[in-house]
C-alpha cells in the first residue's frame, strides 16, 4: 500500500509508525532511517527538521532535481492525463545556496525573549534560526540586529513581520517592518549596513506604509529592463533562475518582431517589457492596481512605449478586451498557485494565439488547465522545469503549448 513518511527518500528502508489508515494509502511518522538512499546527505542547516521551509535538504541536489522532473511527468499523466509529453531535465543552479532576494521574517517569542524566524510548517509556532542558507549573509545579520533591537526595546515583540528584500544586481537593500514597532535606529542601521538604502514600517491595519529612512524604492535590473521596486512589488525570489526561467518563455514565444502579445498576471512587467522588445505590440494584464502603475512607470522607464497594462482580474478583463475585438498572436499566462480561472483561458482561446506560454508554480494546477487547452486544441508540445527554489519541494515550469 502507498505510504507516505515526511523524511522518508525512496528506495530507503525505514521504521516508521503508522499513524493514518486509509482504504488506498496511509501515513506514518518517520521513527528511524534503517537502510539509507545513496543519494541522502545530512542536511547542512542545524533547523532543517525543525523549520519545514525546505523540505529536501537531506537529497543530494541533483538528485532533488531528478526528483522534481518526474514529480512533474507523474502530475502531467494523473491529473492532466497526458501521457508522453517531453519533459525536460530540471534546470538547476551551479551554487544552489543563499538565492533568494527576499524573505518574510515571522515575529514572536522563543526562549522567553522577542524572536524572528519562520513558522513551523502548517503551524503558527515560531522557528528562529542562526543562518538560514537561502538567504544572503546580509539578510541573516540584518535579522539579528533587529530581533536584538525589538528584544532590548519591546520584549513584548508586536512587530508582525520583518521583511527583508535585495536587488542582487544593485545590492540595494530594502527593510521593511510590519505591525507595530518602537522607533527603529535608523541612523544605525544605515551606518552598520550600507547595503540598506530604505527603511519602512507597515501599518497593516491602516494599509499604510511609512518611509522611515533613505528612499520608497530601491533600483534592480531584471531580465536587462531596469525596476524601481517597492516594498509591495511582487518579483520572483530567485534572481539568478528569473533569468533562467525568462530566457525560456522568450524563447517558446518564438516571436519575429511583429505580433501582438498577450502577458497575462504580469506583475509588474517583468516579462511583458521583455516580450515587447520582440514585438508589435505587448498587453499585460494585472489584478493589483499598484502593479500595473509601477509596470506602466518601469515601462517609460526603459522607453518601451509599445506596450499597454490594464489593471484587474484577468477572468474579467481578458473576456472583455476579446469582445472588443483584441486578438493575440502568442498568449504567455504566469498565473499564482491556483491557475488560470476559466474564464480567462477561454478568452485566451477567443483571442486566438497560435502559441500559449504557460509559466507555473504548481505542476497540479498547470496539468488541469493543460488537459483544459487540449480540449480547445492546444497541446503541450514541451515542458522545461526550472529549480526556482532549491532544497524545497516547490516546481516551477515552463511550457510551450501549441494550437493543433
Ligand atoms: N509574471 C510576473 C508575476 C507572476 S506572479 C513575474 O514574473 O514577476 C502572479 C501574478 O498574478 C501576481 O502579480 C498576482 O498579483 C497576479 N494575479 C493573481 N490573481 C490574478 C488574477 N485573477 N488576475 C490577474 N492577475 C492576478
Amino acid at each position: 500500500m502507498a505510504t507516505f513518511i515526511p523524511g522518508a527518500l525512496p528506495g530507503e528502508t525505514v521504521l516508521a509508525e503508522i499513524v493514518q489508515k486509509k482504504k488506498s494509502f496511509q501515513r506514518g511518522l518517520l521513527t528511524e532511517v534503517l537502510k539509507p538512499a545513496s543519494d541522502r546527505i545530512d542536511a547542512p542547516c542545524s533547523v532543517f527538521e525543525d523549520c519545514g521551509g525546505c523540505q529536501l535538504q537531506h537529497l543530494n541536489y541533483n538528485a532533488s532535481l531528478a526528483w522534481k522532473q518526474s514529480r512533474v511527468v507523474g502530475v502531467l499523466e494523473r491529473i492532466g492525463k497526458l501521457p508522453g509529453v517531453k519533459v525536460h531535465p530540471v534546470l538547476g543552479m551551479a551554487e544552489p545556496w543563499r538565492y533568494r532576494n527576499k524573505v518574510q521574517l515571522q515575529g514572536g517569542r522563543a526562549g522567553g525573549k522577542a524572536a524572528l524566524g519562520y513558522f513551523s510548517s502548517k503551524t503558527n509556532r515560531l522557528v528562529p534560526f542562526a543562518d538560514c542558507l537561502l538567504l544572503p549573509q546580509v539578510f541573516n545579520r540584518l535579522k539579528d540586529y533587529v530581533q536584538e533591537f525589538l528584544h532590548s526595546n519591546w520584549p513584548g515583540m508586536r512587530a508582525k513581520q520583518v521583511v527583508i528584500r535585495r536587488s542582487a544586481a544593485t545590492g540595494e537593500v530594502m527593510l521593511g517592518v510590519v505591525g507595530e514597532c518602537p522607533p527603529l535606529p535608523w541612523e544605525d542601521i544605515l551606518n552598520r549596513f550600507p547595503q540598506v538604502k530604505s527603511i519602512v514600517v507597515v501599518d497593516p491595519a491602516a494599509r499604510q506604509t511609512r518611509l522611515v529612512a533613505g528612499k520608497s524604492k530601491i533600483h534592480d535590473t531584471i531580465f536587462g529592463n531596469h525596476f524601481m521596486l517597492s516594498f509591495q512589488s511582487f518579483t520572483q525570489v530567485n534572481p539568478t533562475q528569473t533569468e533562467v526561467l525568462y530566457a525560456k518563455a522568450l524563447e517558446y514565444a518564438g516571436l519575429t518582431g511583429n505580433q501582438t502579445v498577450a502577458d497575462v498576471y504580469c506583475g509588474i512587467g517583468t516579462i511583458t517589457l521583455a516580450l515587447a522588445a520582440q514585438a508589435r505590440k505587448a498587453v499585460g494584464v494585472e489584478i493589483i492596481q499598484q502593479a500595473v502603475l509601477d509596470a506602466r512607470e518601469n515601462a517609460r522607464r526603459n522607453g518601451v512605449d509599445n506596450v499597454e497594462f490594464y489593471a484587474g482580474p484577468a477572468e474579467l478583463v481578458l473576456p472583455r478586451l476579446a469582445a472588443e475585438g483584441l486578438r493575440a498572436d502568442v498568449a504567455v499566462v504566469d498565473p499564482p498557485r491556483a491557475g488560470c480561472e476559466q474564464a480567462a483561458l477561454e478568452a485566451i482561446v477567443e483571442m486566438g494565439p497560435r502559441r500559449i506560454v504557460y509559466v507555473s508554480c504548481d505542476p497540479a494546477t498547470l496539468a488541469r488547465d493543460l488537459a483544459w487547452l487540449k480540449e480547445r486544441g492546444y497541446d503541450p508540445v514541451e515542458v522545461q522545469p526550472v529549480d526556482m527554489f532549491p532544497w524545497t519541494a516547490h516546481v516551477e515550469t515552463v511550457v510551450l503549448i501549441e494550437r493543433k
